[in-house]
This record gives structure tokens, sequence and C-alpha cells, in this order.
């Protein structure tokens, strides 16, 4: 009989946020697949669990995921941990999860604490569509481009960033999505020092700026959807610059240029470009 994974979420900062589930999975384990061994040692030192670690990341060397998967084959528990949260999130997890499954061995989750979910759950931006985009790119010029992708996106996105990067990425954000958009930056959640602002982008900006405070932490960045209002004034807009365009350039030529300039998908602006050369 083969063993068990579970994949236990562990606190984001909060000890007392661990779940009980979560404890039995950790003393039931023949041993714990950790991210940083020394860290997961604390915790389970706080909870007066002794198990055997073993460091895990997806990029460990195949011997330790293969060493992982054996112990599984054999009948062995092993609980996965990440430093904080809930693993695979952001975290490494997904390549033993997908192989136990793949060999058939159960994989249970022990859900618990998430960054992204907690900052969604208290920031007061629309809860019933959102998508979780984890870190963004660490320089300007890639994170940018990534943000105009999400430019029409109307569904409201969490987002995962640095400290030391926090102004330079809302500044980016109030580029891309307008100064207007609402934004909460939920920092330090379940911690002491925990704070929620939530206002547009622009404000955001200046208050980051003016309070070195505020980019210090952990931090969650939750930002609104774009209206849909916005969204078809957009499209309104790449039509309009698309058809001047394709009065002096290829389809090709056009579409790229007409990403530049509004911000849109270019595979979107092809598809838009060939339908309107057609119909000329
Ligand atoms: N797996 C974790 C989870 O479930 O949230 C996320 C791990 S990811 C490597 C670490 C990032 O999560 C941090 O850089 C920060 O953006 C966010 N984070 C973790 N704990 C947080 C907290 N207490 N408050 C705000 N953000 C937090």
């Amino acid at each position: 009989m083969a063993g068990e994974l579970y994949v236990v979420a562990t606190p984001i900062g909060n000890l007392g946020d661990m779940v009980p589930r979560g404890i039995e999975a950790l003393q039931s384990a023949d041993m714990v697949a950790a991210e940083d061994t020394r860290h997961s040692r604390r915790l389970l030192d706080h909870l007066g669990i002794d198990k055997p670690l073993v460091a895990y990341h997806d990029h460990s060397g195949g011997a330790r995921v293969d060493g992982l998967l054996q112990a599984l084959r054999d009948g062995k528990t092993v609980a996965l941990v990440s430093d904080a949260g809930t693993p695979l999130i952001s975290d490494p997890g997904y390549r033993i999860v997908r192989q136990a499954r793949q060999e058939g061995i159960a994989v249970s989750p022990i859900p618990g604490p998430c960054a992204a979910v907690a900052a969604l759950s208290a920031a007061g931006l629309p809860t019933d569509r959102f998508t979780f985009e984890g870190f963004l790119p660490a320089k300007s010029a890639g994170r940018c481009k990534a943000l105009q992708q999400l430019a029409n996106e109307t569904r409201t996105m969490v987002f995962y960033e640095a400290p030391h990067r926090v102004l330079n990425c809302l500044q980016d954000m109030a580029s891309v999505f307008g100064d207007d958009r609402d934004a909460v930056l939920a920092r330090e959640v379940t911690k002491a020092f925990e704070t929620f602002h939530g206002k547009p982008l622009a404000e955001l900006v200046e208050i980051v700026a003016a309070d070195s405070n505020q980019q210090r932490g952990e931090i969650v960045l939750v930002v609104a959807g774009a209206e849909p209002r916005e969204q078809a004034a957009k499209s309104d807009e790449q039509q309009r610059v698309l058809g001047l365009l394709l009065q002096e350039l290829s389809v090709k030529q056009a579409s790229t240029l007409a990403a530049k300039i509004t911000g849109g998908n270019k595979k979107e602006l092809y598809k838009l470009a060939v339908e309107m050369k057609a119909q000329s």
C-alpha cells in the first residue's frame, strides 16, 4: 500500500493560525518535506513535534524527489510544508504533487493560511471573480509588459510583491491601469503591524513614497479589475488606431504597432486587423 502525501498549510505570521488538522498531519507523518528545514524546524519545535525534515524545492535534484516518492511508494506518510502559507502557491511543491498523482499516490490538502486569500478576504474589493498573479517580473520593463497584458482584466487581481519593489510596482501599476484604479496594499497580514490601505493607485503611491514603513515586511497588492466600460473604450481606441495604421502599413506591422501604442494584446489585434482589412 502506498502512503499519502499531505500538503499542509502553515501560518503566514500568526502561529495561532496553525489549523488542528495540520498539526495532526505533521504528528502522523513519517517525515516532513520542507522548503527550508531550519525554518520549519522552528514551527515543529513550537508545536512540540519531532520528525525527520527533508529539504524540498521544485528544482531539488531528481534523487531527492525520487527519495520522497520512494518513501511514499513504500507506504510512508509525507507532510509537505513551505516556509509560510499554502505550499505550491508561489511556493515549492508542484513537482512532487504532480508526480505523486501520476503514480496514483493519494495527495490530500490540509487547507489553512494563504496570504493571497487572507488579503482578498479583507480588502473590500470584489471577490466574486479574481485572478492570482503571484510575483510580477522584478524589472520595470518586464513588469510593465506583464501589467499591460492585464490592462483589460475585469476580475480583481492579486499580486505578491517584495517590499523593496513595492513603490516602483505601484508606480508602474498607476501608469498602466490608471491613477484612479482602486487598489489595496495589505502588509504584514496576521502580524503585529498588519496594515490595509485601500486607495486609488496614485494615492497609494504617495502614501508608500512618504512612509518608508510601508516598504517593509510582507506585502500583497489587491487591484480592482478594469471597468467593462473602460474595456469598451479601450477596444474603440484600438480599432481607431488600427484603422489609421492599416492605411499605411501591413496587417502585421499595424497590429504590432497598435499593441505597443494601446497596450492591447498583439494576437487579438492581429485577428482584428485581418477582419478590418477584409471588410475594407
Ligand atoms: N505560499 C504562501 C501563501 O500561501 O501565501 C506565499 C509564499 S510567497 C514565497 C511569499 C509572499 O507571500 C510574500 O513575498 C508576500 O508577498 C506574501 N505574504 C506571505 N505572508 C504574508 C503576510 N503575512 N502578509 C502579507 N503578505 C504575505
